[in-house]
């Protein structure tokens, strides 16, 4: 199975918005404070939330899920995100929408097993032996090509490692060349190569230490220069998705038709069933040998009542699995048609997945809560609005929607630098508002407007 160069397919898109949510922002006996973590305000979303948190610490929510109910923009997706982020850093979070499940192309219910297994982490540890240093010399060997004297050919790399132990020359195996050059390796670099593979982390360049060193920064405490390193914990965390996508094929057979096909679509790739089963083999076996720990995260379905009784099927037999994510949906939505019946249920939802829910109400802010959650945007997004203008947005907030105060930001900036300035005003705010209509005043002037438009 590939592991070695999984790469990440988290969609970082979505939660774009929410960079400054670190948390729920509670105090140790779970109050909440007025302001943590970036949260504002909704204090009993945020207590409840906290005790879901406890719950599933404590193996309680197996076969059970989270419902958040609320107006819009009342920060459903931002708790979501506060949960994952209390269960840990390395969490994985996977939102969507209901409707993300209709396409042409895949199955409803595969659209929702590929989103099961993108909230499912695996943390994959080895202990290796490496030897760490600064490159002193990087040559390699050259010989004459024994096909006829033509050419050379590389015998052997040798380089030269500055260790605590002074400097060594180690001579490598030719296939570590390639290594080093696919990690761009120069004279002066910091660089650790496994002893059993020979795979090659360049960890620096002596100058900047361990800034591109591709575990996350924190988790790595830079050693001192030079220093020979052995045993060393390798981390990675990868999602169940991330081992279907690297391992899967691409689609398509060998034909011509087909060939132009993946030359058309070149990334379309296939996962399929016996896919997933021989990985979740190599995952157990991973798991029972040590070297690898599920790490559950959380999917989030946003606009729940969008899915229809199929959907809801799948969804209470996958609640059961041993393989589950914790599930939180959220919806705006009072009583409603279950789609795919003429059954009407709270939240659009079958009452069989209502049994298992547990369910939270997130309120609308106040005013000031509002100013508040738009200066933190304000300033994670590194812009200058003074006082008056983050009152005025706030105001815009309270008449249409967080969102769409939030939303207003970008475009304001832009107005402001078109203008030579580097701070947003008033008046930028004010034309932008001008300039975009919000859901409510669009559709007020839809219906003003009925005779212009065409309807069926
Ligand atoms: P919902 O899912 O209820 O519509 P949301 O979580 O998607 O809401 P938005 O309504 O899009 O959130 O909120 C706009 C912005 O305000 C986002 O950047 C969100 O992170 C932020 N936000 C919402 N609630 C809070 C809060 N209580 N504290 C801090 N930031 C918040």
């Amino acid at each position: 199975m590939k592991i070695e160069e999984v790469q990440s397919t988290t969609k970082k898109q979505r939660v774009a918005s929410h960079t400054h949510i670190k948390g729920l922002g509670l105090r140790d006996d779970g109050r909440a404070v007025g302001m943590g973590a970036g949260f504002v305000g909704q204090e009993q979303a945020r207590e409840a939330a906290g005790l879901v948190v406890d719950m599933i610490r404590q193996k309680k929510m197996a076969g059970r899920a989270l419902l958040l109910a609320g107006a819009p923009g009342t920060g459903k997706t931002a708790l979501a995100l506060g949960i994952a982020q209390e269960l840990g850093s390395k969490v994985p979070f996977c939102p969507m929408v209901g409707s993300e499940v209709y396409s042409s192309e895949v199955k409803k219910t595969e659209v929702l097993m590929e989103n099961f297994r993108r909230a499912i982490g695996l943390r994959i540890k080895e202990n290796k032996e490496v030897y760490e240093g600064e490159v002193t010399e990087l040559t390699p060997e050259e010989t004459e090509s024994t096909t006829g004297g033509y050419g050379k050919s590389i015998s052997h790399v040798i380089i030269g490692l500055k260790t605590v132990k002074g400097t060594k020359q180690l001579k490598l195996d030719p296939t570590i060349y390639d290594a080093l050059i696919k990690e761009k390796v120069i004279v002066g670099d910091v660089i650790y190569i496994e002893a059993n593979s020979g795979a090659v982390k360049r960890v620096g360049r002596s100058d900047a230490f361990a800034t591109e060193f591709d575990l996350e920064a924190e988790e790595y405490v830079p050693l001192p220069k030079g220093e020979v390193h052995k045993k060393k914990e390798i981390v990675q965390d990868v999602t169940l998705h991330d081992l279907d996508a690297a391992n899967a094929r691409p689609q398509g057979g060998q034909d011509i038709l087909s060939m132009m096909g993946q030359m058309m679509k070149p990334k379309k790739t296939e996962i399929t069933d016996k896919l997933r089963q021989e990985i979740n083999k190599v995952v157990n076996r991973y798991i029972d040998q040590g070297v690898a720990e599920l790490v559950p995260g959380v999917l989030f379905i946003d606009e729940v009542h969008m899915l229809d009784v199929e959907c809801f099927t799948y969804l209470n037999r996958a609640l059961e699995s041993s393989l589950a994510p914790i599930v939180i949906f959220a919806t705006n939505r009072g009583i409603c048609t279950v789609r795919g019946t003429d059954i009407s249920s709270p939240h659009g939802i079958p009452v069989d997945l209502l049994d298992r829910l547990v369910i939270i109400r997130t309120l609308p802010y106040t005013p000031a809560e509002m100013v508040q959650i738009l200066a933190i945007r304000a300033q994670v997004e590194g812009l200058q609005v003074d006082e008056d203008s983050l009152a005025y947005l706030g105001e815009i907030g309270e008449r249409t929607s967080l969102r769409h105060a939030v939303q207003l930001l970008t475009p304001a900036n832009i107005v402001s630098r078109t203008n030579g300035r580097d701070d947003i005003t008033r008046g930028d705010l004010e034309d932008i508002a001008e300039l975009f209509l919000d859901a409510k005043a669009s559709a007020r002037l839809l219906q003003e407007q009925s005779d212009k438009y065409i309807s069926q």
